[in-house]
């Protein structure tokens, strides 16, 4: 029977692994981590479990739910509650304009509040202002400064970007990270227009499952172990070596060292250690995966009494950059799901962190809790302090898509497509959301398939 090593057991790698088994392959899935699961991680706080890292998926695209459906979960599918949010914006939190693509606006009176009026009105010139089509590739921020003006940039555009990435809008890709975007309009709103669905939605647009997204991995895994897979944590896998017949996994600590033989293997890491496996089988695609930078983060997780909490009507804020506080982001967690919480907790997630800017996190944790109290006591009106409190940080988490990124997929592609039964799999490559993950698993695992037919090498 042939054997494929999954490396890496986040979300990607369980997608590649499950469906590795599904095709009858032979599968080891080997983590570095004690548990399986990567930025999917969930633990109490004050009792509540509480989701870590991601806390939703996309629902319109139909990843995540197939995956929730094959490890039997697809009655515990539960949409938030309200997805209304605001942000922090002249000195107020105002209500995010609808009809926007990732904060980019496809009308211009609809940001009235958020923009002064004359920041509107420099919004409308976006109509009549010469200019090219923003073509292959170019700075998200870069086009919407120039298009409507600097201060759509600054208070939607870089905090929802800021929110996904931990990225800033200055640098990232606008074809990596809004691919839905036509590239051949001069007009911004235009093209935003044309990106939108043409009627509103009633349908919810994310979801999560009912225990937490981070209950997901151990369900993927069990799914994996009873198709005949087996999954081993807590090893670092340390080398990749080519054989005449496959390859060599070598794993485990200097001193341990063990050696797995495998017809593929799918690498479904982080670009850094992706980076480091890759470097002497693949040093055009080492090379290109050291180029990709990561922004750290940290979640400070608090709950609150009950009576302590003003009345929420939204799922939460953003915080633009420019007003130079730590918190980015506040989800009132809460609100947002019926089962996070109870009638006397109230959960609060507070993100911290963005690219390049590292001077928060180096903050200890009672700093960083401190940190996000004052947020929510000077801004969103909360008194007394939390009942119980959780920091989870994340280090080099989110894989930065700089400009003329998706060449540079291409170009790693290729490199690893010269190794027969590699392939390559995860955030990294094309989006960082759980369902873009899951497909890049999948696709991974259907490459090293097609790449070994038929029979072993
Ligand atoms: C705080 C936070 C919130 C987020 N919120 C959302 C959200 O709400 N919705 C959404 O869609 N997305 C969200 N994301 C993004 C999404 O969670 C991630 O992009 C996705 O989970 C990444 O999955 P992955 O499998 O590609 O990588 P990872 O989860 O990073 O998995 C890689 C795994 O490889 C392991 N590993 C590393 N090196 C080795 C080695 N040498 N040998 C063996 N194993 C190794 C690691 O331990 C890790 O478990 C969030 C991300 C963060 C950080």
């Amino acid at each position: 029977m042939r054997h494929v090593v999954v490396i890496g057991g986040g979300i990607s790698g369980l997608a590649a692994a499950l469906a590795l088994v599904d095709d009858g392959v032979a599968v080891t899935l080997i983590e570095s981590a004690p548990a399986v699961g990567g930025k999917l991680r969930i633990s109490e706080v004050a009792g509540v479990p509480v989701d870590e890292g991601a806390e939703m998926f996309l629902r319109r695209v139909p990843e995540a739910l197939d995956l929730v459906a094959a490890v039997g979960r697809a009655d515990e599918l539960v949409s938030p509650r309200t997805t209304a949010a605001e942000v922090w914006a002249r000195g107020a939190l105002r209500a995010m304009p609808a009809g926007t693509v990732m904060g980019l606006p496809g009308d211009a009176a609809s940001l009235l509040g958020v923009l002064s009026a004359d920041e509107v009105d420099r919004v409308r010139q976006d109509a009549e202002l010469p200019g090219e089509p923003p073509g292959e590739d170019i700075s998200v921020g870069g086009w919407v400064s120039a298009r409507v003006g600097p201060a759509v940039t600054e208070r939607l555009v870089d905090p929802l970007l800021g929110g996904v990435y931990a990225g800033r809008a200055d640098e990232l890709s606008l074809a990596a990270t809004i691919p839905q975007l036509p590239r051949d309009e001069r007009s911004l709103l235009a093209a935003v227009r044309r990106a939108r669905p043409a009627a509103p939605s009633s349908e919810p647009v994310f979801a999560t499952v009912t225990g937490g997204m981070g209950s997901l991995p151990a369900s993927v895994a069990q799914a994996i172990t009873r198709g005949g897979g087996t999954i081993m944590t807590g090893r670092t896998v340390r080398r990749l070596e080519a054989t005449p017949t496959g390859w060599r996994v070598v794993h485990g600590a200097t001193t341990d060292e063990q050696v797995l033989t495998a017809d593929g293997v799918v690498v479904a890491l982080p670009p850094s250690p992706a980076a480091r496996l890759l470097a002497d089988v693949a040093p055009a695609a080492a090379g290109e995966l050291a180029a990709i930078d990561s922004a750290s983060m940290a979640i400070v997780t608090t709950a609150w009494r009950t009576d302590d909490v003003p009345d929420l009507e939204t799922s939460g804020y953003l915080v633009p950059a420019v007003y130079d506080r730590p918190v980015k982001a506040v989800t009132f967690a809460s609100s947002k799901w019926a089962h996070v919480g109870s009638d006397d907790v109230v959960i609060v997630r507070c993100s911290i962190g963005r690219h390049g800017d590292v001077r928060d996190l180096q903050r200890d944790d009672a700093d960083l809790i401190a940190t996000a109290t004052a947020e929510l006591s000077t801004y969103a009106g909360f008194t007394g302090g939390p009942v119980d409190s959780r920091v989870s940080r994340w280090g080099g988490a989110l894989p930065q898509y700089t400009v003329g990124h998706r060449e540079r997929v291409r170009r790693i592609h290729a490199a690893v497509d010269a190794l027969p039964g590699v392939a390559v799999c995860g955030a990294t490559y094309d989006g960082v959301g759980v369902p873009a993950c899951i497909r890049t698993g999948r696709a991974a695992a259907a490459r090293v398939v097609a790449a070994m037919s038929p029979g072993p090498r």
